[in-house]
């Protein structure tokens, strides 16, 4: 089959720029890569042809060379077989690095991450944090508790101290990969790198497992903390507890345990922050005349409050100080409470003739105005 001129594959001017070259392969990289088709030979050669042309043209070397003598000014170049791609491997990364979203993943089999994720067996690594959901009560989160909290974690295995060997044997190189961590697939023409899937990537494999821990070098223990909550925490709050996560692995640290606190409702106090509110029914001769009451306060306490004369109902009243502490201070939020005026439902014969008198002394109108719903509080 006869070559197609490079310019023409990749569908630009002789006169383009680097950029538009980097530009026009990327979009026919993007359409026709080898995961994108899964066996589809069209889409396999358009690629390769579209990689050999541009590995021509984005190079400042061979570029002047195919311009002046074609295909025999560049043939031979390389050093044949797998190697000839190796140019465009590189400049993959480059073309498509820090572009985001899609790309990475597109190409994440070639890419994936490079020499970073490759670990040997012997780094130390730092162990899993671990999550735990505790719930408690809105008075706990308020003033503060101390609660024990039973969970299960990794512990560095006793037997081997974490090696995963069992006692006179170590790890040896894998037999898959001859220690690179990585083997290479071939998928059709282009060599695709795999992690190794013997040894996980971390090129050694264990002779004799620990027979205490089965290899694994950790083991599943069950721990108890004792907690301490401050007070004044809220909802979603995360307390770290540095190290009671999973145990490392070859010395690393073990990470941590982030416990993360559910407080529950209560019957009657809601909570905005550092301020408690509640609601409080008073009749509507305490509204009218003024009365001294006395509530109950979230720590069992009691308040005595002042309802002025007049109090409308929603009325909200703020008490300064009774609220929330505030967390590392001596402070404390306020504590809000919203007037709920009852209307009396039965009354005495008594109770309705006063109340017939005061409406005489009233002079409460048969045919009011309107007013604006807004004004209801
Ligand atoms: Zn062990
Ligand atoms: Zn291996």
């Amino acid at each position: 089959m006869a070559k197609r001129d490079y310019y023409e594959v990749l569908g630009v001017d002789k006169s383009a720029t680097k950029e538009e070259i980097k530009r026009a392969y990327r979009k026919l990289a993007v359409k026709y890569h080898p995961d994108r088709n899964p066996d589809n030979k069209e889409a396999e050669e358009k690629f390769r042809e579209a990689t050999e042309a541009y590995d021509v043209l984005s190079d400042d070397k061979k570029r002047p060379l195919y311009d002046q003598y074609g295909f025999a000014g560049v043939d031979g170049m390389d050093q044949g077989g797998g190697a000839q791609y190796s140019h465009a491997f590189h400049d993959f990364s480059d073309l498509f690095g820090g572009m985001g979203g899609g790309f990475e993943d597109i190409f994440s089999s070639f890419f994936g991450g490079g020499s970073s994720s490759r670990r040997r067996a012997s780094d130390p690594s730092q162990g899993a944090t671990l999550r735990y959901d505790l719930d408690i009560s809105f008075k706990d989160a308020v003033y503060g508790t101390k609660t024990e909290i039973k969970f299960q974690h990794n512990e560095t295995c006793e037997t081997c101290h974490g090696s995963g060997c069992s006692e006179g044997s170590s790890r040896k190189t894998c037999p898959t990969c001859g220690g690179v961590g990585q083997v290479r697939r071939n998928a059709g023409f282009f060599a695709v790198q795999q992690t190794c899937p013997t040894c996980g990537g971390t090129g050694s494999v264990i002779e004799k497992p620990c027979p205490a821990c089965r290899g694994k070098g950790v083991q599943v223990k069950s721990k108890r903390v004792t907690l301490t909550i401050p007070a004044g925490v809220d909802d979603g709050k995360r307390i770290v507890i540095p190290h009671q996560g999973d145990a490392g692995e070859n010395g690393g640290p073990a990470g941590d345990l982030v416990v993360i606190l559910h407080v529950e409702n209560h019957q009657f106090f809601e909570r905005d922050g550092q301020d408690l509110y509640c609601a409080v029914p008073v009749s509507m001769v305490q509204a009218a005349i003024g009365a001294t009451i006395t509530i109950p306060s979230l720590d069992d306490k009691h308040i005595e409050i002042k309802i002025p004369a007049g109090t409308p109902h929603g009325k909200m009243l703020r008490i300064k100080g009774e609220g929330v502490p505030i967390t590392g201070t001596t402070r404390k939020g306020d504590l809000y409470i919203k007037i709920m005026v009852q209307i009396p439902q039965r009354m005495t014969s008594q109770q309705k003739t006063l109340l017939e008198e005061y409406s005489k002394l009233d002079n409460a109108t048969t045919s009011p105005n309107l007013m604006p719903l807004s004004s209801l509080r």
